[in-house]
């Protein structure tokens, strides 16, 4: 039999420019042309300029700080400034964005959406028109990096009611004590968003607190299995003292939270089906590549049925969140519709990533494969925003017509 042992070089989605092998329906043909013109310049940054770095930075679970100043000169973000002459781009582009850069790399596209997504997309939703302007203009530009701190050491799931951190008016500010865990960005960030709950009220508000304030401490949670780029913290506020122009304005209770991630969960769906892109081309090519009993192991039949199988997960997922974003451009998607679209693409890309190590068998698990780094960040994109059980009680919820299992 064979004797052939051709190892194939290792490849990566990114080593091919153009149009996405694995969009198969070329849903990315719904973008205007200026947006295609945009997806294309970051595709080629994250080919030309993260390429080289990622699975480094990856192992050693450091950041690629020297990527940031790139990512403000895409001026992917320019629209959030309040004096910018450009409109809120569609959330389709939004999407493919998301898309993009996961399809590339997982906490790459982490790091975006925690300073896109959850930092900016809480000014621009809760802040007031002089918030945005003292704030939004250096984030749009990637000059001042954003954190999101929800999450609690003992509120994860249940962090809508079993929110501890406290906020204590005292005089022309607030004391905020409490502490928050695995926020991404945080040992770094300029501006932290913290959430926390008024003792008085018991409302959940929201403050932006500015690094270097007496009383913040944000320390690296290491050893992390997935996502090792982004640099996620545990916080700790004891008796942090914040102004009170530093308190978003129009952040009232936890439904101002619960907003923010209707519209971020949405975006993990995305990086969802961005892993799945990537893990698939990376599959082919290496099944294209690989040879086994003489012949490219893509030429036997049930390694072409792990392919179509992982291509039918990602088309599949695709046309989902594709619709959703029509409906939220629309206006009209709600909740459960974005809880059901962070837990269905984010239980496909979990069975893809497992099918493309799977083909790639021994190589499977060596980093310089790369499909080893998306099979770990995979994980956690499954949990964060919500893990699948509590999406599914959301949608649960809702298709029901309001018998809650949550229980509280
Ligand atoms: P837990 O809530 O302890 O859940 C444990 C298990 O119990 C899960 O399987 C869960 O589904 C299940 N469970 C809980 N309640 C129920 C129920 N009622 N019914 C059925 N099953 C249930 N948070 C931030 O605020 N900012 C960030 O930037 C951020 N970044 C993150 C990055 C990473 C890499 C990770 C891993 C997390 C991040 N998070 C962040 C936190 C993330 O959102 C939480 O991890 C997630 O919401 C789950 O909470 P938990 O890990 O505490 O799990």
């Amino acid at each position: 039999m064979s004797g052939t042992t051709t190892l194939p070089t290792p490849s990566g989605p990114y080593l091919d420019a153009g149009m996405l092998p694995a969009d198969f329906y070329a849903h990315e043909e719904l973008l205007s042309e200026k947006e295609r013109g945009k997806i294309a310049t970051l595709r080629d940054f994250l080919r030309t300029q993260a390429a080289p770095l990622v699975d480094d930075y990856w192992g050693r679970a450091e950041f690629p700080f020297q990527l940031v100043e790139g990512f403000g000169k895409l001026g992917l973000m320019e629209w959030a400034d309040p004096d910018s002459p450009e409109s809120k781009p569609s959330n389709l582009f939004s999407g493919f964005t998301a898309l993009e850069l996961a399809h590339f790399d997982a906490s790459l596209a982490t790091f975006f959406g925690v300073h896109t997504g959850l930092a900016m997309g809480t000014i621009l939703a809760c802040g007031s028109d002089e918030q945005k302007r003292r704030w939004l203009p250096a984030m749009s530009r990637f000059e001042k990096i954003g954190a999101f701190g929800l999450t609690e050491p003992h509120g994860g799931s249940d962090v809508a009611g079993g929110l501890r951190t406290t906020a204590r008016r005292d005089g022309d500010g607030w004391i905020l004590d409490g502490a928050k865990r695995w926020i991404g960005n945080a040992t770094f960030a300029d501006l932290i968003v913290i959430w926390a709950r008024d003792v008085e009220t018991q409302h959940v508000l929201g403050f932006v607190v500015e690094k270097d304030t007496p009383g913040f401490t944000a320390s690296k949670i290491e050893n992390k299995m997935a996502l090792r780029i982004v640099q996620n913290a545990d916080i700790v506020l004891d008796g942090c003292r914040v102004p009170e122009s530093n308190r978003l304005q129009n952040a009232k209770s936890f439904k101002d939270t619960a907003k923010i991630l209707r519209q971020t969960r949405s975006g993990v769906a995305w990086q969802a089906v961005g892993v799945m892109f990537g893990a698939y081309e990376i599959a082919l090519s290496y099944a294209k590549q690989r040879e086994q009993f003489g012949r490219p192991i893509g030429g036997f039949q049930l390694v072409q049925d792990l392919l179509v199988k992982m291509l039918g997960n990602a088309t599949a997922a695709c046309g989902m969140v594709t619709r959703l974003a029509q409906l939220q451009d629309a206006g009209v998607y709600r909740d459960e519709q974005s809880a059901l679209a962070k837990a269905h693409c984010t239980v496909r890309m979990r069975e893809n990533v497992g099918w493309a190590r799977e083909l790639m068998a021994g190589n499977g698990i060596v980093l310089d494969y790369k499909i080893g780094r998306f099979v770990a960040d995979a994980e956690a994109i499954y949990s964060y925003e919500g893990t699948r059980e509590i999406q599914t009680l959301i949608v649960g919820r809702a298709v029901t017509g309001g018998l809650s299992a949550f229980v509280r």
